[in-house]
């Protein structure tokens, strides 16, 4: 039987960075299921358009980690753009986040959302419950803005009873605002949230993945080699092709994945999801100019999110990702999703008489986990127990959470500094 002491789960962001950052001297093994590195990251390129799995957009909040991987990317051009995003509404666009940008909207509208906000955050009763995403929602930003745009653009995004959800189920990504600072918004506007800007490179999201990569000696990645199992009492991982002992073993593999192939009891109901099919489309010539990307809280548009990569290096052909997001266990038909998205696109006007050149489809699955308070009880609870078999889920569906790859390069990070410290 093979022995390796740092056997590492998936080749994304996390299982390279873990390998990068325990360094070359160590032992370690990667497996990947999949043919290629990357995961969710990957960057696919079609009759010269460059497409991500999803819109990939990075914001860095620590400089050292961006700079880290910068000088693993010689010669790719990266450009870091203020972030142009709108929300489409009732025939126009208003600028993102929609609580903060209420005088956009119609007047009727403008006063009911004031009106709803100003009551839900100064009534006389004792203050509304937020015991769940949904009621959060009420209680701090009143009827009208919820329900005009968090509400239906949240439900179409997580497929599911928003309800269901913690009340910090978005964490940082949420970008709440206070009255004072709405108000304040009507004559000053100052829309930035966590990613006001960000940068992208010429060659795609993957071009992160191959600076964490250019660390990992090739060898040490068993591509096409999938976990199948793990006898924790016996720190042996059967994969599809062999068992091999760990002395630890860190996984970036969904974390309901991951319990299964323990066999340690767990509430399998704790854990639901999304799935997100991504259309990746290319078509004959430029749409919009000056705009990253779009909302759709309609629930007559079949996605909820567009965004235009034309736009980043100002290429002269349309080039778009549109976002679905779908229940984890929903039938999916491409091609007929295809068609009713471009008939969606020409209704909302991104396309007129526009030829779709090129496409390309991916379903992320789970895409958006559903943080709820059982997951979070669950999560925290099972990740002791195999922490104490030496066993680590870590990433953004190892630890079933909502975050951003510099997150996962972060955890990553502190992960193997802590192996390495205690050896
Ligand atoms: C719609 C969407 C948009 C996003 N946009 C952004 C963005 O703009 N900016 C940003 O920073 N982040 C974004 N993210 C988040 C980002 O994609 C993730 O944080 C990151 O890719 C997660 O990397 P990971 O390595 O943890 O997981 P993954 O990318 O899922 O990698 C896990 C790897 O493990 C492999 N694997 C799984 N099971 C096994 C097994 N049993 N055996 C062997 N291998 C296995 C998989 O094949 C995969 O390669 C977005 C996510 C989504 C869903």
């Amino acid at each position: 039987m093979t022995h390796v002491s740092h056997l590492i789960v998936g080749a994304g962001i996390t299982g390279l960075a873990t390998a990068a950052f325990l360094g070359r001297q160590r032992d370690y093994l990667i497996l990947e299921g999949d043919q290629e590195i990357g995961g969710y990251c990957k960057t696919v390129t079609r009759d010269g358009f460059t497409w991500d799995y999803s819109g990939h957009f990075f914001h860095f909040k620590h400089p050292e980690i961006e700079a880290w991987l910068r000088q693993r990317m010689p010669g790719q051009e990266i450009r870091t753009v203020n972030k142009r995003s709108f929300i489409a509404y009732a025939g126009r666009m208003i600028d993102f986040p929609f609580q903060k940008n209420i005088h956009q909207l119609p007047g009727d509208e403008f006063v009911e959302c004031l009106h709803d906000l100003y009551f839900a955050r100064t009534g006389d009763g004792p203050p509304a419950v937020e015991s769940n995403f949904k009621e959060m929602l009420y209680a701090r930003y009143g009827r009208g803005i919820a329900e005009k745009f968090l509400i239906p653009y949240n439900e179409k995004l997580y497929a599911c009873d928003l309800a269901t959800l913690d009340r910090d189920a978005m964490g940082r990504f949420f970008p709440h605002a206070d009255l004072p600072s709405i108000i304040r918004n009507m004559r000053t506007p100052d829309n930035a949230s966590y990613n006001a800007t960000f940068t992208y490179p010429r060659g795609g999201a993957i071009q992160y993945v191959n600076a964490l990569a250019s660390e990992v000696p090739p060898e040490r990645i068993a591509l096409g080699e999938a976990l199948v199992e793990i006898d924790l009492a016996g720190k042996t991982a059967r994969t599809t092709k062999r068992r091999i002992h760990f002395d630890r073993l860190i996984s970036s593999a969904p974390f309901p994945h991951l319990m299964r192939m323990t066999g340690l009891d767990h509430d399998r109901g704790a854990f639901t999801w999304n799935k997100v099919l991504v259309l990746n489309l290319g078509f004959d010539r430029k749409g919009a100019r000056d705009v990253h990307w779009v909302y759709y809280p309609d629930r007559a548009r079949s996605f909820y999110r567009i965004g235009y990569y034309d736009n980043i290096f100002e290429s002269d052909r349309l080039s778009l990702y549109v976002e679905l997001g779908l229940a984890s266990d929903a039938a999916v038909d491409v091609d007929a999703a295809r068609q009713r998205v471009l008939g969606d696109l020409r209704a909302a006007g991104v396309i007129t008489d526009h030829q779709l050149v090129a496409h390309h489809a991916v379903v992320m699955n789970p895409a958006y986990v559903h943080i709820t308070r059982d997951s979070m009880a669950e999560v925290a609870r099972l990740r002791r127990v195999l922490a104490g078999h030496g066993v680590y889920s870590i990433g953004r569906y190892g630890a079933w959470t909502y975050c951003s790859i510099e997150d996962n390069i972060v955890e990553a990070r502190e992960l193997a500094a802590t192996l390495t410290a205690s050896p």
